[in-house]
Order: C-alpha cells, then sequence, then structure tokens
C-alpha cells in the first residue's frame, strides 16, 4: 500500500486495512478519498466528531449467497453472489452489478464506496451499493445466463425494492441481463416496478440509458478542455475497452469532431489510424452486442493492427478515455501518454488509473477526471429512469439527453468549487471526493448515529 505524506492519513489506513484484509481495490479507493478528505475534515470538525469518514468506510450491509445452476449439459454450477448496500443516507441504495470472474468482496466494496460520492454528485437523490457475482458469461449460451440471472435473482429479490435499493448493469450486465433479473423479480414478487434500471425500452427503459456513461464521460471531458480554450474537434482519442461506455464514448466523440484510433478488449487492442467512424462502430456494437465476439475480428474486417495482450496506451494521443475496467493504466503507461503529448484522460470505467498515473496526470498538470465525476452519466440516467417510472411516463430523448448534459456540467462546477488550488490548477480527485462528501456527510449527522 502506498504511503501518504500525511500520516493521519497513513494510520487511518492502517485501520480500515487491518478491518478488512486482502481488500486490495477497496484499499485504494478508500485510500485516495482519504487523501483529499481528511485534511478537509480537519477544518471542519463536526465531520471529526461526528466520525463521518470512519463510519461510510463500514457498509450498512453486507450480503453474500449461493447461486446453484444447472447448465446446458445439466450438470449443477454454483457462483457466489454479493450485495453491498453502502449508504443510503441521501436516497435508497443504487449502484450496478457486476459478473465477472475476478469479483469477489474487495472489488465490490471499492465500487460500492465510489458509488455513494458518484451518486451525492449527481444531484439525484440516491445513495451507494454494488453487487454481483464471479460468474463468467463469456462463452455462456442465453439459456445458461437466463438460468444463472434467474437463481441470482430468487435471492437477491428480498433485498432490493424501488424504494431500498435499485441495481442497474455493470462489466457483463447489459440489456441481456437486466432483461432476466426483471422478469424473475416480477413472477416472484407479483408486481411491475421500477426495481431495476437499464431495463428495456417497451417495459420501463429510458432512452439514452445505454448511451449515458460514455457519452456523459465525452460531455465531461469537453467541459475540462474548455477550462484551457480546447474541445474535441480534430482531435485523436484513444479508447480502452469495447462494451457498453467504451461503444458510446466513440459514437460521441466522433459526433464532436474527434478521430478514435483504438478499441480494446481483455485479450488485446486494435488501432485504425484513420479513426474508427460510424459504419465501423456499428460492426463493434454487432460484434459485441450480438454475436459477443473479440475486438480482434474487427482488425481481420477492416485490415488494422490488433496487437494482442497490450492496452492501448502506447499510442500517441491527445485525449485517453480508460473506458474498460480497473488498474488499466499504470504509472509507466501515463509517462508514455504525457511524453506523447497527452492533454486530457477522463475515466469512463471505474478506478482505471493506478495512484501512480494519477500522481504523474496532478504532476505535470494534465487535465485528469476520476470516474466518480466523469462516468456518473450513467447513473445519473438510471436516476432519471427511476423518476420516469414513478410517474409511469417517458420522457423524449432530447429531453434525457438535454438533463444528462446539464448534470455532466453541473458536477463538473462542482469539481471545479472543491477543487481549484491557488495556481488555477484543478484537482478533480480532491473536487469530486469533497464534493461528493459533504452532502452525504451532512445528511449522516442530521440523521444521528446510524
Ligand atoms: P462491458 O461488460 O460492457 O464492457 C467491459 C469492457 O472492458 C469489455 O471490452 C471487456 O473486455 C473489458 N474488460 C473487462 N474486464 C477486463 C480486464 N480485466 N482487462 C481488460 N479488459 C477488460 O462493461 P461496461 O462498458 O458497462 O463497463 C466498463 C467500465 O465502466 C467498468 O469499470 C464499469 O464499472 C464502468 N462503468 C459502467 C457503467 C455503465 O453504465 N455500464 C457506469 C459507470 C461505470 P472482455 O470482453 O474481453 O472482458
Amino acid at each position: 500500500m502506498e504511503q501518504s505524506q500525511n500520516p493521519q492519513v497513513n494510520e487511518f489506513m492502517t485501520k480500515v486495512i487491518a478491518k478488512n484484509p486482502g481488500e486490495v481495490e477497496f484499499h485504494q479507493a478508500v485510500f485516495e478519498v482519504a487523501e483529499s478528505l481528511i485534511p478537509y475534515i480537519e477544518e471542519h470538525p463536526k465531520y471529526k466528531k461526528g466520525k463521518i469518514l470512519e463510519r461510510m468506510v463500514e457498509p450498512e450491509r453486507v450480503l453474500m449467497f449461493r447461486i446453484p445452476w444447472l447448465d446446458d449439459k445439466g450438470e449443477i454450477q454454483i457462483n457466489r453472489g454479493f450485495r453491498i448496500q453502502m449508504n443510503s443516507a441521501i436516497g435508497p441504495y443504487k449502484g450496478g452489478l457486476r459478473l465477472h470472474p475476478t469479483v469477489y468482496l474487495g472489488i465490490l466494496k471499492f465500487l460500492a464506496f465510489e458509488q455513494v460520492f458518484k451518486n451525492s454528485l449527481t444531484t439525484l437523490p440516491m445513495g451507494g451499493s454494488k453487487g454481483g457475482s464471479d460468474f463468467d458469461p463469456k462463452g455462456k449460451s442465453d439459456s445458461e445466463v437466463m438460468h444463472f440471472c434467474q437463481s441470482l435473482m430468487t435471492e437477491l429479490y428480498r433485498h432490493i425494492g424501488p424504494n431500498l435499493d435499485i441495481p442497474a448493469g455493470d462489466i457483463g450486465v447489459g440489456g441481456r441481463e437486466i432483461g432476466f433479473l426483471f422478469g424473475q423479480y416480477k413472477r416472484i414478487k407479483n408486481e411491475f416496478t421500477g426495481v431495476l434500471t437499464g431495463k428495456g425500452l417497451q417495459w420501463g427503459g429510458s432512452l439514452i440509458r445505454p448511451e449515458a456513461t460514455g457519452y456523459g464521460n465525452v460531455y465531461f471531458a469537453k467541459e475540462m478542455l474548455a477550462t484551457k480554450g480546447f474541445d474535441f474537434k480534430g482531435k485523436t482519442v484513444s479508447i480502452s475497452g469495447s462494451g457498453n461506455v467504451a461503444q458510446f464514448a466513440t459514437q460521441k466523440a466522433t459526433h464532436l469532431g474527434a478521430k478514435v484510433i483504438t478499441l480494446s478488449d481483455s485479450s488485446g487492442f486494435i488501432y485504425d489510424p484513420k479513426g474508427i467512424d460510424a459504419k465501423k462502430l456499428a460492426f463493434v456494437f454487432e460484434l459485441k452486442n450480438i454475436k459477443r465476439g473479440r475486438i480482434k475480428e474487427y482488425a481481420t474486417k477492416y485490415n488494422v493492427e490488433y496487437y494482442e495482450g497490450h492496452r492501448p496506451w502506447g499510442i500517441k494521443c491527445d485525449i485517453a478515455l480508460p473506458c474498460a475496467t480497473q488498474n488499466e493504466l499504470n504509472g509507466e503507461e501515463a509517462k508514455i501518454l504525457i511524453d506523447n503529448g497527452c492533454i486530457c484522460v477522463s475515466e469512463g470505467a471505474n478506478m482505471p488509473c493506478t495512484p501512480e498515473a494519477i500522481n504523474l496526470f496532478h504532476e505535470k498538470k494534465i487535465l485528469f477526471a476520476p470516474g466518480k465525476a466523469s462516468n456518473a452519466g450513467g447513473v445519473s440516467v438510471s436516476g432519471l429512469e427511476m423518476t420516469q417510472n414513478s410517474m409511469r411516463l417517458p420522457w423524449a430523448s432530447e429531453e434525457v439527453d438535454k438533463k444528462l448534459h446539464e448534470i455532466m456540467v453541473s458536477i463538473h462546477n462542482t469539481c471545479v468549487k472543491y477543487g481549484k488550488g491557488d495556481d488555477g490548477y484543478v484537482n478533480y480527485v480532491k473536487g469530486a471526493n469533497i464534493g461528493g462528501f459533504v452532502k452525504v456527510a451532512d445528511a449522516m449527522l442530521a440523521q444521528g448515529t446510524v
């Protein structure tokens, strides 16, 4: 674990690590927040006296359960399911479900912890949670995914509800999985409610929800660039991942006149120097969302380079949008990006940049946005989906997109308010941490020792 210059941070982290052994991603997320917040809390004794940060690192509730299901061969498979209900001070728990073989308690606690700050930043009334399973959807048939989702929901349904905890998608959970989960919830509970977000348009979903995280990230980066008098037009953009967030970040960046030159998956990345235009992106949508193939097939189809086992950060670009997974951009890669003239890094994924990478971006005064601010568009439109479900009225896509845009601008303003230093450089990490903290902390103080 990294050491802080601030002994109070190290003292705090020693306790967190002792209480949560082995949960390295959770330690990393808490450390980053503690670095910004402990000095702020020292200046605001009410939060110190109320032990708000100490309370916030302890989930309100952790659920862990068995998910047995039958595969296509009739064999029994057993996975482990989780739901971390982290904080409900400002609204019902809200956060995605992740299906990936790497899922364990430490990853979901880091994601749930980040989600509390992110949801607070959106200005909507949502607490924070996260869940998922170590199930690997890769190579599974639709029928196997359905049986798994039904078994997961057969336990999860009793712990969630439209006024209690509202799950959504994340890695490995898209429209198909939300459909299976929603169907099983409805069947068990015998009611049609907005208990999940990311639903299909015909059954309670919101327009722009699939686009929201990727679009929101580009809207946020656009605001950052504007502080320096830049925009996306004519810029070269490198994106990692090729799932939901990466696809729509590519689309929006291209709409704004940029050229997106890379996409990746866990096997490698493609480099298309001519840019991934609308036609090529349509191929990626089909490849990833329907055929569920590998990004390598793009290289074969369009005769471009494919780098097996590598990440895209060695390719020269103006803007980098890491949109795959945690810790996918390290210190060495950050140095290469900076040396190649990159001016802006905006996280589409959660915690994709390592602490060493973030330190370098700050040192070199590169525009850098942490995911809890820049990828908050997804949960924001989930919040708008909840509103539409409560009203039983759908909004037009222009209206949702406009609201998404306004929310991203507002999050950017909050980060600037709390993160701008004396030299004018905005530390968006500090801004997002303090901006997200204040609302939750004040609500916790108002609600007593809970
Ligand atoms: P998807 O499952 O749609 O796509 C994930 C992409 O990341 C795939 O290309 C996948 O490749 C790649 N990936 C996953 N794990 C790894 C790994 N260990 N190493 C390298 N590549 C990997 O997920 P999303 O696009 O929804 O999510 C991407 C990120 O964005 C996550 O960090 C998520 O938490 C975050 N996020 C998502 C939101 C949403 O609304 N969906 C909201 C806010 C944040 P492969 O197919 O090979 O696994």
